[in-house]
Parts: C-alpha cells; sequence; structure tokens
C-alpha cells in the first residue's frame, strides 16, 4: 500500500532516501534529457508550439468557470455523471459512495497523480476495498509502500535489483534482476486482477470541454484494460487539466510525449466520452468524472502563482534540474517533486507547511528553458520565497523574526555605502573568534541555520575591489 502523501518536509527526508538515488536518477533523466532534445530538434516549429501551449492554458485558466460548465455539461449529454468535490475529503467520500453502491471489492487503478494527491488507496484499503496500482512503475512503489519520486517515472529511484528484492519478498516468490522477468511476473499478477476488478479508477492527462471526452496518453496499456474491463469508471481529476477543443489537444500532444520521455507520441492515447453505448458490447456501463479543486481555486487568485496549472505533468523539468538529479523525488517532500513540486507544493499546501521548497532550486533557469508551457519557474520560485520572507495577502511570513530583522538590516546597510565599509572591516574582526582555518564551522544563530548543514566562508573584505576590477575590467 502506498504511503500517504502527506507532506514530509525537507528536514526529514533523509530518513525516506534508499542509498542509490543519485545514481539511478541521473541515468534515467539523462535518457530522458537525450531523447527530449533529438525530438525538438527534429521540429524546426518548437518554439512556436510552446507559445501556443501557453497561450491556450493561459486563456484556459483565466476562463476556468466557463469551460468547467462546458465540460460538465457535455460529459453529462454523452451519459455521464459529473462529481464536484471541493476537498480531498469530498473526492474519497464520493468514490467510496460509488463503491459502495455498486458492491465493489477490487479496484484496478491507471496512474493518477490526482488520486495519489487525495490518498485514495488508503481510504479504499480502510473501507476493506482492495486498490491495486496497475501501472508497472506504481505497482513497484506500491509493492515497496512508498510514494512517487518522479512525475512519469514514479520508481525512478529504484534499481532492477531492489525491485527484485521487493518482489521477491512481497510476492513470496524468487524474483529475478532482470527487467524482462520483473514485468512478466506484474503482468501476471495484474491480468488476474484486471478481470475479477468490478471498477477501474483513473486520472487524464486532459478533459476536453468541447466534447466531454477525457485523454490519457500512456505507454503500457494498463490505462485502457482500467477504464474498459469493470462495468464502473470513475476519474478523478484536478479542475486544471480541462483544455478547450480539439485544436488544441493537437498542441498538447505534438509536446507532451516529446518532452516527457522523448517519444513523438506514447504508444497509446485513449479517447473517453462518457460510457459504453448502447450498441457496443465493450466499455463501463457507467462513467463518473469527479473534478477535484482541493485547494486549486485559492491558488487561481494570484496571477503569477497561477500559471502552476499550465503544467502538462511531462516531468521536462525534473529530469534537467541540479538539485532534483542530486536529491531525487522524495526530498521535495509531497507527491510531485521537481521543479514543479517546488512551486505547486506550496501553494497548494500553503508556504507555512512548505516554505523551505521555494528554496529547493538554484534558480539556473534551466526548468522553465525546457518547460513545454513556458511556466515561468524561476519568477514564480522568487515571488513563493517573498511571501515565506514577508507574507501576503495570500499567506503571512513565515521566515522566523530574527532572520526577517537580520535580512532586513543587511539590505539597508548594503545600500548604504558608508556602512558597508563600516562593516567590511569589523565583520572579518568578528568572524576570526569562529574561524577555524578557512572556513567558519559553527558559528551562532542565525548563522548557526547555515553550518548546522555545512561549513561558511568567512566574509571577504576584498569584495569591494574585486567588483571594481570586474566593471572596470582592470
Ligand atoms: S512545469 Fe513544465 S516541464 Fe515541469 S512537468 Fe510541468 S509542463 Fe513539464
Amino acid at each position: 500500500m502506498s504511503e500517504t502523501p502527506t507532506y514530509i518536509g525537507f528536514e526529514t527526508y533523509t530518513e525516506h532516501i534508499p542509498p542509490s538515488i543519485p545514481a539511478a536518477v541521473q541515468q534515467a533523466t539523462g535518457r530522458f534529457v537525450g531523447g527530449r532534445a533529438a525530438r525538438v530538434a527534429e521540429l524546426p516549429h518548437f518554439e512556436q508550439l510552446r507559445q501556443i501551449a501557453s497561450d491556450i492554458r493561459l486563456h484556459t485558466i483565466e476562463n476556468l468557470d466557463f469551460y468547467l460548465e462546458r465540460l460538465a455539461e457535455q460529459v453529462t449529454a454523452a451519459g455521464g455523471h459529473v462529481h464536484w468535490a471541493a476537498t480531498a475529503e469530498d473526492a474519497r467520500q464520493i468514490v467510496l459512495d460509488l463503491a459502495r453502491r455498486h458492491n465493489v471489492h477490487l479496484v484496478v487503478k491507471s496512474k493518477s497523480m490526482a488520486t495519489e494527491e487525495i490518498a485514495l488507496n488508503h481510504a479504499l484499503e480502510a473501507a476493506g476495498i482492495e486498490a491495486l496500482e496497475t501501472d508497472l512503475g506504481e505497482y513497484i512503489i506500491q509493492l515497496a509502500g512508498t510514494g512517487p519520486s518522479h512525475i512519469i517515472v514514479p520508481a525512478v529511484h529504484l534499481t532492477k535489483e531492489e525491485i527484485a528484492a521487493i518482489f521477491s519478498e512481497k510476492l513470496g516468490i524468487e524474483a529475478p534482476a532482470d527487467p524482462v522477468e520483473l514485468t512478466r511476473i506484474a503482468r501476471q499478477v495484474l491480468r488476474e486482477k484486471f478481470l475479477r476488478a468490478e471498477m477501474g479508477i483513473s486520472g487524464a492527462n486532459f478533459l476536453v470541454a468541447e466534447t466531454g471526452t477525457l485523454v490519457m496518453v500512456t505507454n503500457e496499456g494498463n490505462g485502457r484494460m482500467c477504464t474498459t474491463l469493470p462495468d464502473l469508471h470513475v476519474a478523478v481529476v484536478g479542475i486544471d487539466k480541462v483544455i478547450p477543443d480539439w485544436d488544441s489537444l493537437t498542441v498538447f500532444l505534438k509536446l507532451l510525449a516529446r518532452s516527457a520521455t522523448g517519444q513523438k507520441l506514447s504508444t497509446y492515447t485513449q479517447f473517453i466520452t462518457g460510457p459504453r453505448r448502447a450498441e457496443s458490447e465493450f466499455g463501463p456501463r457507467e462513467f463518473h468524472l469527479v473534478l477535484l479543486d482541493n485547494g486549486r481555486s485559492n491558488v487561481l487568485r494570484d496571477p503569477l502563482g497561477r500559471q502552476v496549472f499550465k503544467c502538462i505533468r511531462c516531468g521536462a523539468c525534473a529530469n534537467v534540474c541540479p538539485v532534483y538529479k542530486n536529491v531525487g523525488g522524495f526530498a521535495y517532500g509531497w507527491f510531485i517533486s521537481g521543479p514543479i513540486g517546488a512551486i505547486f507544493a506550496p501553494q497548494m499546501l500553503g508556504t507555512p507547511v512548505a516554505r523551505e521548497l521555494p528554496y529547493a532550486s538554484t534558480l539556473c533557469g534551466a526548468c522553465a528553458e525546457v518547460c513545454p508551457v513556458k511556466i515561468p519557474i524561476p519568477a514564480i520560485l522568487r515571488h513563493l520565497r517573498r511571501r515565506v520572507a514577508e507574507g501576503d495577502s495570500l499567506a503571512p511570513a513565515t521566515m522566523p523574526a530574527p532572520i526577517r530583522a537580520v535580512a532586513k538590516l543587511s539590505a539597508f546597510a548594503l545600500a548604504q555605502h558608508w556602512i558597508y565599509r563600516l562593516g567590511a572591516r569589523i565583520l572579518p574582526l568578528v568572524m576570526s573568534i569562529f574561524r577555524r582555518g578557512d572556513w567558519i564551522p559553527s558559528a551562532p544563530y542565525p548563522l548557526s541555520r547555515w553550518t548546522k548543514a555545512r561549513p561558511l566562508p568567512p566574509f571577504t573584505a576584498g569584495f569591494r575591489q574585486w567588483w571594481q576590477k570586474r566593471k572596470t575590467g582592470l
């Protein structure tokens, strides 16, 4: 069973990290970065596509009420049922009520970040309903009892040897460290569950308002099995996933797989409009769409921050992020990791809860350069850092008062020529008390927050001379 995706925070993350993370993550993300570059080079108008995609997403976010109403009308017209879930608890209750009404004992799930967000597996299992992840990566982490560490490759942190050990322990077999054989074992277990399950649960990559169509982009075919074999299909999807029409969809489909895995198109692109038709033998008899808000409406009030909802969850930003590649996904403390997690979690959970995440970036800008929908991630990170430090209409300041005072004083002093020069003489004297060789290994509060993790280089009085030389080139 996967872990509840409650926020664990930066300071506790080390307990969750297996030792192999950097090597496994760097290998996989390196492959994706290379694949993306090759596919992008094949499309001369890639930059124009990015701009169009960004414009469409922004337009949709700014007119979300209109497109959501249109979507709901079309889903209903196609014979589906629409449920509005204001909170995670509402969404869980809707799914549980449906499961009880249909006497469901076994649920098969295709990969869905929205159900991670609401910890649906826990709710189902607490109600005595078996919930089985069927995407291979999700199945592995469900067996391992952890959450995902990458948006599109949830088990990216595990080597084949570690996966074999998990299979052996949890399934009671001798599993070899061979990816083909491991996939065969998983397929064997899952196929039998697909045939027995009474309910299939999915997410969606996009919701097309024009026709009420749910679009799923996958590589394994499990999504198709989950949404066609059981008699009941429930999709849990964030309200931000709506797009206006099929013309828009063609733009996103060109960008998504190229940015995510370096494919021209994913193996399966599935379109679901309502339940099975009267004349058809296949497909679910009932289709329910649960539209999840869970704090999104609040984030929409922020004109810059709401651009987070342009995201199409390709994971490209994580693949190029020097921070993500060195600490792995669990360090972000929530189910969405990488640069997108660093701007998503603090807005959804609030900066008082996830105040470290806006700082989990070097602000190098690599994420914004590859983002297919041009989310200004570094600008949003700086915006959120300001919220942490100074507070705004959406959240109070969470930076401790002494640090805020020191920052304000420093800003004032750095802007005054004479204070800066005086400080440049006094500070090295004060710091010499704590200096050991070329470093300051421990300093008093608030600098101790830094020296707890790494030594501090001593303040150097020669900065002005260095800057002068740099400016004049002498
Ligand atoms: S922020 Fe951009 S690059 Fe990152 S996952 Fe979302 S769409 Fe992809």
